[in-house]
């Protein structure tokens, strides 16, 4: 059985370091079932290839502990070694555990930024045909090839095997990629060779739940995922409806966008709203005619910005190619009238990096996202931002953790987001901005947004930074 991933994205052997496996060496893991091996059979500049390689053991599988001779030898005989099954997805949870995760410790970056990616599958079990494999993987925005297999190439007559060989394409996270195949390949195989029980919800919550809420197909995926296990899916079914329910306010387009449960969260109070106009206020205070919304997200402080008659010039930022996507359709930017698109525009990039295109700005606004990087990415941020971007005024928003015990849906300890890196205290925020403001010459003042706990202070802090000696007032 044979999984292979390859990368254009330049160098392509960075994906050795997303996986965190070394091209130049065979990596071999023991798995349930059998043996992984994971090697390379390229790694250039231009192409890499990881191949995943999973030997089943058919006969330890029937026989293994504690199992009784099987009766009928023909369970000795079966498709186990041969298909992608969950042994492989399995297998890529251990052999590909942080990558998964979306870490990468020495390409942080690059585990966040949608890069080409193709998988190939030798052979994929799909009962329900070329239609299903379609229905589960284009959704998701993958370009399929899908070839089926024949039962025998010296029996034709005899038809098709319900397997194919499958290729996938598509801009995207290696950790997307990986995750739609760990989710999706035990849907296609609907076997599954372990007990399905409650931890397979939460496992299930943790790799898809970012993008099954809004698949077409998520019944079935549900359904197959967990086994047909009825009590199960239905758990799994209502918790992805209640991270969708934003779009039932009509808050949301019909997209599963990537931070839904902390909207669930902070929608109940309104706090998205409250934050934009905020900011929206202070930008207005400010006199400002020019902002650059870093880590732009989806776009929704723009779309609140372009209302404005005073500002001349708004750019949006953000690292994730899906968001921009996003923010595009939100703003409708291929219809505006010709003078309206030359304000508004979107670029790809990342706040870790000096950026000519982000300079000359009157205001930056870094709107819930310096929760979102590495601590180990935050001095190459503030450089990034008080040094190169400069602007006359920085709006950054991050959330008061100590808030965090007014939200009954998350544990002692949780952050609001699973991509959160870290969430600060008033002191916390309040000690970092000072120095930044003290090292990178700015002033520094704060502001509460929503609504005020008395002891707990308020669901997410502002701090408005101005730089000494800045005129920004028109
Ligand atoms: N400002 C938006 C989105 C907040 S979510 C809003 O308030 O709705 C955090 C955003 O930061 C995501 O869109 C994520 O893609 C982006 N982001 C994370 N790391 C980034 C980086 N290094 N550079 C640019 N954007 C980044």
């Amino acid at each position: 059985m044979l999984l292979t991933i390859s990368t254009t994205h330049r160098p392509a052997t960075d994906l050795g370091f997303l996986l965190e496996k070394h091209p130049g060496r065979a990596h071999r893991f023991d798995v349930a079932g059998g043996k992984a091996t994971v090697f390379y059979s390229e790694a250039t500049e231009e192409r890499c290839t990881v191949c995943v390689s999973l030997d089943i053991d058919p006969i330890g599988l029937v026989r293994g502990p504690g199992r009784k001779k099987p009766a009928n030898p023909e369970q000795y005989v079966n498709d186990r070694p041969y298909v992608a099954s969950s042994f492989l997805s399995v297998a890529m949870g251990t052999a590909f555990r942080s990558a998964l995760a979306g870490k990468s410790r020495s390409r942080p970056e690059l585990a966040n930024t949608p890069i080409p990616l193709e998988a190939s599958i030798a052979v994929l079990p799909a009962r329900g045909g070329e239609d299903l494999l379609r229905s589960l993987f284009e959704p998701l925005g993958y370009t399929l090839v899908a070839n089926p297999i024949p039962l025998d190439s010296s029996f034709p007559d005899w038809g098709m095997a319900p397997y194919y060989s499958v290729t996938l394409r598509a801009e995207k996270t290696l950790r997307e990629l990986l995750q739609h195949l760990h989710v999706l390949i035990p849907v296609l195989d609907d076997q599954k060779h372990y007990w399905v029980g409650d931890a397979e919800v939460e496992k299930l919550m943790r790799h898809a739940g970012d993008w099954l809420g809004g698949h077409p197909e998520k019944d079935r995926i549900v359904r197959r995922y967990l086994k047909h296990r009825r009590s199960l899916a239905t758990d799994a079914l209502a918790r992805l409806a209640i991270e969708e329910e934003g779009d039932v306010t009509g808050l949301e387009d019909d997209s599963p966008g990537p931070q839904l449960r902390e909207r669930k969260l902070e929608e109940r109070i309104g706090l998205n709203e409250r934050r934009i106009a905020a900011v929206a206020s202070t930008i207005d205070e400010l006199g400002s005619k020019s902002v650059v919304d870093l880590g732009c997200g989806e776009g929704r402080l723009l779309e609140a910005l372009m209302k404005s008659r005073v500002l001349e010039r708004l750019v949006g930022m953000d690292v994730s190619m899906r968001s921009l996507e996003y923010a595009d359709e939100r703003l409708r930017l291929d219809r505006l009238p010709s003078m309206q698109r030359d304000r508004v525009k979107l670029l790809h990039g990342s706040l870790i990096y000096r950026d000519e295109r982000l300079s000359g700005f009157d205001v930056a606004t870094v709107i819930e996202v310096i929760e979102h990087l590495d601590p180990g990415r935050l001095a190459a941020f503030e450089k990034t931002l008080f040094k190169f971007v400069r602007p006359a005024a920085i709006l950054l928003t991050t959330p008061n953790r100590e808030f965090n015990k007014r939200f009954p849906l998350l544990a002692a300890g949780e952050f609001r987001h699973i991509d959160h890196r870290f969430e600060w205290t008033r002191g916390e925020f309040r000690d970092w901005c000072a120095r930044q403001a003290e090292q990178f010459g700015y002033s520094v003042a704060f502001q509460d947004i929503g609504e005020l706990d008395p002891v707990l202070g308020p669901p997410t802090q502002m701090a408005v930074f101005r730089r000494n000696g800045a005129q920004v007032d028109a």
